[in-house]
């Protein structure tokens, strides 16, 4: 199937590794260009050199940025417009989770969440509007959590800034749409990745190999199809909404959790 995405620019936020990553190499592989962004500069040379192994240097743009620093996201923005031109697909990735119970939270990490989530999307969207709006197929699709609609009591602070999240998005594809924009959301179970492989260093019992760890967590948990999600599987889903498959998909959150869900 045809993505009908070909010469066309998409922008993801937090590429350097994990789903953002695999979003990167799946729009290469369908021919956009891509501009990715990311705080660690070794991260950053290291996925672009990666990248740039297999698809043409010209096509591939990594600029060093903090999502939550809108002076930074701006140049970000204008070394985009100066090499492609345009931008027709915007992915809002970037960001982490934060672990801990109600007793566990300090205030400043609820603050810390609700800025990550929230302004992890509003300042890549205002700096990013003005060529969006000139795009004939303009997306905006955000990775978000099931989180949103199913809360977990050891997230309690990301559940909540994940349910802004939603909340936004929504409004977002409402007023965005008279301007020709889509907008839609991924919303994910546990997916391998960067956070998980940082938790699993982290593990303490050390004889458990990554597969046993994870298997683990996945019956613990209750995961239906008894494994964690691999980095392409959201990333595919991502492709789907930010292109023009989904021409007639605004204001969705597609779950993609392993059959995780139990809300209505
Ligand atoms: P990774 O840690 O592998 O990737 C996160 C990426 O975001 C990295 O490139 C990181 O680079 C970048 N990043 C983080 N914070 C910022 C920032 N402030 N500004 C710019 N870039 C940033 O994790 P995942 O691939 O798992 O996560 C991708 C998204 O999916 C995140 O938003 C995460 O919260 C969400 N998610 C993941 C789940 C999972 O189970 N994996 C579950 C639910 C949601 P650097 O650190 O160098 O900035």
């Amino acid at each position: 199937m045809n993505l009908q995405i070909e010469g066309r620019v998409a922008v993801v936020t937090g590429g350097s590794s994990g789903i953002g990553f695999e979003t990167l190499r799946l729009l290469l592989a369908e021919g956009a260009n891509v501009a990715f962004c990311g705080r660690s500069a070794e991260k950053l040379s290291a996925a672009e050199a990666t990248l740039k192994q297999d698809f043409p240097s010209e096509r591939i743009l990594a600029h060093r940025c903090d999502v939550l620093k809108p002076e930074q996201v701006a140049d970000f923005a204008r070394e985009v417009e100066q090499r492609f031109g345009a931008v027709d697909m915007l992915i809002n990735n970037a960001g982490q989770g934060f672990v801990a119970h109600f007793d566990e939270t300090p205030q400043e990490a609820w603050l810390n969440e609700a800025q990550l989530k929230l302004f992890g999307v509003i300042n890549p969207l205002q700096a990013f509007l003005p060529m969006l709006e000139r795009s004939d197929i303009a997306s905006v699709t955000c990775v978000n959590s099931l989180l949103a609609l199913q809360p977990e009591e050891h997230m309690i602070a990301t559940s909540a800034a994940r349910a802004a999240l939603l909340n936004m998005t929504l409004t977002l594809s409402k007023q965005l749409i008279d301007k020709g924009i889509r907008v839609n959301s991924i919303l994910l179970g546990m997916v391998e990745s960067g956070q998980w492989r940082r938790r699993f260093a982290e593990r303490s019992d050390t004889s458990q190999s990554w597969e046993q760890w994870t298997g683990a967590i996945a019956e613990h948990r209750g995961i239906p199809m008894k494994r964690l999600g691999k980095p392409q599987e959201p990333a595919q889903a991502l492709l789907f909404l930010a292109s023009p498959l989904a021409s007639f998909t605004t204001g969705a959150a597609l779950d993609v959790s392993g059959g995780f869900n139990r809300h209505l």
